[in-house]
């Protein structure tokens, strides 16, 4: 890379953090040589363990910002590079693990679990995680189109047992503040709807995606409302995040986080211990952690059952019990989550 581009993408790095968050999704980096020169990696070693998907590298400048320059191993960095491990193949893992097209009862909405539907509110994240246990999702089948959101709301209409609807990845934050709103518009309109809930990686990675008028929306709503952010290590939480979340703090919108247990990430007692502490200065309360998928690309993530449990332990003898995440996994025909 010229040192002019070089220059380029250092100077955006050093006032990303001050940008709207459409001007950070639009200063996303998607190629490994520009991240390689932004974060100083040692091009040999980055070969080593790089490598090409079809899943690709996508990461917001915002997140790049929270990593450690020169550092191969940084848990940031290593929840968003492709690497050759991906490509292994690994014995029970799987396209799709959790039989979620079973369930696709049409285009974006999901019905897996009593009282509660999930809607693909978007097709895409402005992060690409590599653990993803919708990365192999057919998301091109489960576009958003106000066809299939009207076939969406008929079918949450017509089962009056759906009390909750749960907007998840892709990336429901993706949508703008208008339409946003307007999509709530909508699932508030069905009188047996009384809860909402936003799965949202989006203000992790770009902060500034907790705009004024989204948070105002939000706290408006006629429904009781969750956003359930996802952070996996305390590097994740900076001031940044604390002040986009501060208008959401106190108010009738409940913060809560859910986090995914991977293999030199986060798997010690100390880093998930820290990151309890810095989500509850942000005013989250941590709600999951979850044992991976077995999805296809991301076995070299999995931690031990053994291990996970070990770990939740140590974390009791050192946390108030509120800042203690309920270790779980999902498994397939299950009514719900399983503890373990
Ligand atoms: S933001 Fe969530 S849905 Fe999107 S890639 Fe990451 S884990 Fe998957």
């Amino acid at each position: 890379m010229s040192a002019v581009i070089e220059e380029r993408w250092a100077e955006r790095l050093q006032h990303s953090s001050n940008w709207s968050w459409q001007q950070v999704s639009s200063n996303t980096i998607e190629d490994i040589t520009v991240l390689a020169e932004l974060l100083q990696l040692d091009a040999n070693a980055l070969t080593k363990i790089s490598a090409g998907s079809e899943f690709k590298l996508r990461v917001p400048l915002t997140f790049v910002s929270r990593m450690q320059a020169g550092d191969l191993n940084d848990p940031l960095l290593l929840q968003i590079l492709p690497q050759k491990k991906e490509h292994q193949l690994a014995p029970g893992f799987s396209h799709d693990p959790l039989d979620e097209q079973r369930y696709n009862v049409s285009p974006g909405l999901v019905h897996k679990y009593r009282g509660r539907v999930l809607l693909t509110a978007a097709v895409s994240c402005p992060i690409n995680c590599r653990y993803c246990f919708r990365r192999h999702f057919p998301y091109d089948q489960n576009r958003l189109s106000q066809d299939s959101l009207n076939t969406a709301l008929d079918y949450i209409r017509d089962d009056n047992s759906i009390r909750e609807v749960i907007l998840s990845g892709g990336e429901p934050l993706l949508l703008n503040d208008r339409k946003f709103a307007q999509l709530l518009d909508k699932i508030e309109s069905v009188p047996h709807v009384k809860q909402i809930r936003i799965h949202t990686r989006f203000p992790v990675a770009v902060p500034q995606r907790l705009t004024k008028a989204l948070c105002e929306r939000l706290i408006d709503s006629r429904a009781q409302v969750a956003v359930v952010l996802h952070a996996n290590h305390p590097n994740e939480i900076d001031q940044q995040l604390k002040h986009h979340l501060a208008p959401l703090n106190n108010s009738s919108v409940t913060l809560l986080n859910q986090s995914v247990l991977l293999d030199g990430i986060n798997n010690q007692s100390a880093t998930l211990c820290k990151l309890s502490e810095k989500l509850y200065e942000a005013g989250v309360l941590p709600y999951y952690l979850h044992a991976t998928d077995p999805v296809s690309g991301t076995a070299h993530f999995r931690v031990d059952d053994n291990q996970a449990r070990d770990l939740v332990h140590e974390m009791t003898n050192q946390l108030p019990g509120y800042l203690v995440p309920t270790l779980v996994r999902e498994i397939s025909g299950r009514p719900a989550k399983t503890r373990l």
